[in-house]
């Protein structure tokens, strides 16, 4: 568990991760949001309040042209949630090459969506380096390394 100097701590996994990528592929980040980029929305006072850490990496990953994909399990079919979670972003000031929510006609379980979705992504020439969120399925296959956050930002964990 990391709980001091996230930032730092998430910036040298990552350098070190880029100079060893020999894959030959374009490396990208992968991001879930609720619980990862914000904190989870339960209580209504914590509504949008970022998880700086892990934005302020997204921020650093945007101004070295490290391309950014958002997998998150929000779902697809509820009218205005992709259209509502493109204007957080855009507020979080993130640039992002594509946004996914999950289409449950499409993926069964969550797992299979964020895993196939992170195989789709590295079908398309990328690498996935790096996934990050709160829960196990936003890291694992087609993921490269994973970091846990916990409680909202208070702790990590490479996996
Ligand atoms: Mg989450």
């Amino acid at each position: 568990m990391i709980k001091d100097n996230i930032y730092n701590n998430i910036i040298h996994r990552f350098d070190t991760e880029l100079m060893t990528n020999v894959s030959g592929k374009n490396p990208c980040v992968v991001f879930d949001i609720d619980g990862t980029l914000i904190y989870e929305n339960d209580i209504e006072t914590y509504k949008e309040k970022l998880i700086i850490d892990i934005c302020k990496f997204a921020y650093y990953l945007n101004s070295n042209n490290i391309p950014i994909f958002i997998v998150t399990a929000r779902d697809m079919n509820v009218p205005n949630n992709y259209e509502d979670t493109e204007k957080l972003l855009d507020r979080l000031n993130i640039n992002y090459m594509k946004l996914y929510l999950w289409d449950i006609e499409e993926y069964k379980t969550v797992v299979d969506f964020k895993s196939l979705t992170r195989k789709n992504i590295e079908d398309k020439n990328y690498k996935v380096i790096m996934s990050l969120g709160d829960n196990y399925w936003d890291y694992g296959d087609y993921g490269g390394t994973g970091i846990h956050i916990f409680e909202n930002g208070k702790f990590i964990q490479f996996v």
